[in-house]
């Protein structure tokens, strides 16, 4: 059997390894979060594999790649092409849904072209995104963007005065001295003075000659309304290709409203018109997956007959893998890191290629336990095809499908970055390792529930699917919110809830820290004290020269350790800093010493090592949160750009252990955890309720669900057979329900 081997690999933390990975298998990487699971699987295997594909493209194609860094390691062999379904959310641009992303509107459009009646014509005929198929008024986008002018006149002032609101027209601006200049316009009067021809003309002109003086000279120019420049400049194009802080200028001028010519379907009239079984394309795209497949059943017809066959695959390995709830007019952007990497995954299915390498990161991310059986089975439906799988996770329904298993660790950062085991999952589970003590072990349940009596109500919650439902969430306590995925969780907390106790604190798992150079000590404030001591050890020195934000920068790099190098055409490439050889510092701050380590050890230091080496009690306060949270691994000078989903989640909830009367909102915080640190988050969110917080967590891990103190099961299913409230109770109670999923699994669990 081929392998692909991979020798001498030093990425991070990895221990200069040799590591042998069998092809054409389902192979899962577990261990500690911190392990170096991610460093071998994405930032060595994954890059070495795009970095071979992308040598072999043309100097054009390669030109508007992005480019991958090279990884530190001897060699690779026995790679293919890499397939990298990642759990990141897809922004995409606002035309791109599930219909383009699964590749199944394609098809549709041939089938229309091909069966639809009355005849239109090709099948760019039906797409909004072309000039033939797009609805002229809208342009496809299905909506109009009407600039508010009661919102950037101010009417009592002039022009002088700065009646225009809209921040290209400030007084003194260029758009501004414009308007001045072309002597139309009293710039003194108040605009609720001008007359009607002043107002249009002020607002909607559209090129019209006027001799702009310069001293003596004058030469011709044409002047454009407000109103027609804003809609030009801004609103004709793509909102999401705009920068940040034009889409919010923009989104508080504009209006945006419904096409009323193609009443948000996109298409043109004649599009629209062209019907299969009284439905229209647009038509096809409101409905629900598990519908649309009943509708291309129901197609009799010889000719499109392949067409068919592939729209029935596609739609079915969507369905199978729990995403039949989702429609193909569904924005890219509105669905979870899960739901966009199950939907690629499908897409996946359906192109039937071989011996290509496909890498997943944690596929169970946001699927409750019946929703995983689904995924496992498309997996090993893709292995069969001939391709190797090679996925991180954490879950043992996913780890328990694996042909193969390497279990990094044995512990998490310095003390990871080796192979601890490498077999079957029936020899894991009796490795000597972490993961295969903790994969037999079950996390023990909580016996005595919170009692509660105060509570925060929801009524009428109507979000997305949910059915009118009224649901009560006890406070000050632990309660857990669960069902399938699809079912309405996030609806019910995020949007209902949100909306109505808007004080409560999401710790999410976006990025910490808005800085690149924030990290771990800068994030915790221990750095100020840091450098404090320094200065005291050290005298005739300051904080300050000990800092890279400021005088002890290496002035090479300014303190960033590396250089940017702007290609033409290219994307910038980053090059260590030759000057401070990438630890950021001056040469000079180097001299000075705290117990023989300088500020560079310092920030080398792990949280860890760093509780052991500091004395001061202000600095083993801050950094022992950390270790609270499970984060002693991380060096204290680790861009906090580095960190996981999961450790950001975890960064932020070692800032709120302290506090109390607070509610907290968590999403799936078992997310990148190992098995043995489940019992460290449960311990976590219980500290949190005894300091009187109320913590509402929406989760699938069933240790978690045994360790609530209340449960709220939202279902039956995902999309329009779901939205309802099943069960709310303990999760004792929880257990005896005969119509909820989450009691069948959490039953099969505990027994
Ligand atoms: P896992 O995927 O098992 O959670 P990672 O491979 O992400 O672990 O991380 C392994 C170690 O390398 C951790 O200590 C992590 O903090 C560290 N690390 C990851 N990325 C970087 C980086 N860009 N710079 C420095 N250290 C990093
Ligand atoms: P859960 O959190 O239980 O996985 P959600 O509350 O995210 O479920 O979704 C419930 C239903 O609402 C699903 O059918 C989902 O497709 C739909 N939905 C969620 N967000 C949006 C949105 N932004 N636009 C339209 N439908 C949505
Ligand atoms: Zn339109
Ligand atoms: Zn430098």
């Amino acid at each position: 059997m081929k392998h692909i081997e991979i020798k001498g690999a030093r990425q991070n933390n990895l221990k200069n390894i040799d590591v042998e990975i069998p092809r054409n298998q389902i192979v899962v990487f577990t261990g500690l979060s911190g392990s170096g699971k991610s460093s071998l699987v994405f930032e060595t295997i994954t890059a070495e594999a795009q970095r071979q594909l992308y040598d072999t493209f043309s100097t054009f194609a390669r030109s508007r790649l992005s480019k991958y860094d090279q990884a530190d390691y001897d060699s690779i062999i026995n790679l293919s092409p890499v397939i990298l379904l990642e759990q990141k959310r897809i922004v995409g641009n606002s035309r791109s849904n599930v219909g383009t992303l699964s590749e199944i509107s394609a098809f549709l459009k041939l089938l229309y072209s091909r069966v639809g009646l009355p005849a239109v014509g090709m099948s760019n005929h039906f797409s909004p995104n072309s000039v033939e198929g797009m609805c002229p008024k809208c342009g496809g986008a299905g909506t109009i963007n009407n600039l508010d002018i009661n919102g950037i006149i101010d009417w009592n002032k002039s022009l002088k005065q700065g009646a225009i609101l809209f921040p290209d027209f400030k007084v003194n601006s260029l758009a501004w001295k414009i308007i001045i200049n072309t002597g139309f316009f009293d710039a003194d009067k108040p605009l609720k003075e001008y007359t009607d021809k002043e107002k249009e003309m002020l607002f909607y002109a559209d090129g019209i000659k006027f001799k702009l003086s310069e001293g003596e000279q004058g030469f011709d120019a044409n002047f454009n309304g407000i109103v027609t420049k804003i809609n030009r400049g801004f609103l004709k194009k793509d909102f999401n290709s705009l920068s940040k802080s034009r889409q919010k200028i923009i989104t508080q001028f504009v209006k945006t409203t419904t096409c009323t010519d193609c009443n948000g379907a996109r298409l043109k009239k004649e599009a629209l018109a062209c019907k299969i079984n009284q439905k229209n394309i647009h038509e096809l795209g409101e409905l629900q997956l598990t519908e649309l497949l009943e509708f291309f059943r129901e197609i009799k017809s010889e000719e499109a007959e392949t067409i068919l066959e592939q729209l029935i695959k596609r739609t079915d390995n969507l369905i199978k893998i729990g995403v039949g709830y989702l429609s193909l007019s569904r924005a890219t952007g509105t669905l979870s890191g899960g739901e966009a990497q199950r939907v690629q995954l499908a897409k996946q299915l359906g192109n039937s290629l071989t011996e290509m390498l496909y890498v997943l990161d944690e596929p169970s991310v946001g699927l409750h336990p019946r929703d995983v059986a689904l995924v496992a089975s498309l997996l090993k439906e893709l292995r069969n095809q001939g391709n190797t799988i090679l996925m991180v996770e954490h879950d043992p329904d996913l780890i328990k499908i694996a042909d193969h298993i390497v279990d990094m660790g044995p512990h998490a950062g310095s003390k990871g970055g080796e192979v601890v085991f490498q077999g079957s999952f029936k020899e894991l589970s009796r490795a000597n390792t972490l993961t295969g003590k903790y994969i037999n072990q079950k996390i023990p349940v909580k016996k005595n529930f919170r009692p509660w009596k105060d509570f925060f109500e929801i009524k009428n919650a109507t979000a997305n699917n949910l059915k009118n439902i009224d649901v009560k969430i006890p406070s000050n306590i632990f309660v857990c919110v669960t069902g399938v995925a699809g079912s309405g969780k996030s609806s019910l907390i995020h949007k209902e809830f949100l909306s109505k106790y808007s004080e409560a604190i999401v710790i999410d798992q976006s990025p910490v820290g808005k800085s690149i150079r924030s990290n771990p000590a800068t994030y915790t404030g221990v750095f100020d004290q840091v450098r404090e001591l320094f200065a005291e050890k050290n005298s005739n020195t300051k904080a300050s020269l000990f800092s890279f934000n400021a005088d002890g920068a290496c002035e090479n790099c300014k303190g960033l350790g590396y250089i940017l190098m702007d290609l033409a055409f290219m994307d910038p490439i980053k090059t260590n800093c030759e000057k401070c050889n990438g630890n950021r510092y001056d040469k000079e701050v180097l001299k000075y010493k705290l117990n023989n380590k300088t500020i560079v050890d310092v920030l080398e230091l792990t949280v860890n090592q760093a509780i052991d080496f500091f004395t001061d009690s202000k600095i083993l306060k801050k950094l022992k949160v950390l270790q609270e949270v499970g984060l002693g691994y991380l060096q204290l000078g680790q861009p906090l750009s580095t960190l996981s989903g999961g450790e950001c989640q975890r960064v932020k909830l070692a800032g709120e252990l302290h506090k109390e009367g607070n509610i907290y909102i968590l999403d799936e915080p078992t997310t990148g955890l190992h098995l043995s640190d489940i019992t460290k988050i449960i311990e976590l969110l219980e500290k949190l309720v005894n300091k009187g917080n109320s913590v509402i967590v929406i989760e699938h891990s069933l240790d978690i669900m045994n360790n609530a103190d209340w449960i709220i099961d939202i279902g039956p299913e995902g999309g329009k057979n779901g939205g309802e409230l099943i069960f709310e109770g303990t999760p004792n109670q929880l257990q005896k329900n005969n119509n909820s999923y989450t009691a069948k699994f959490l039953n099969l669990y505990n027994s």
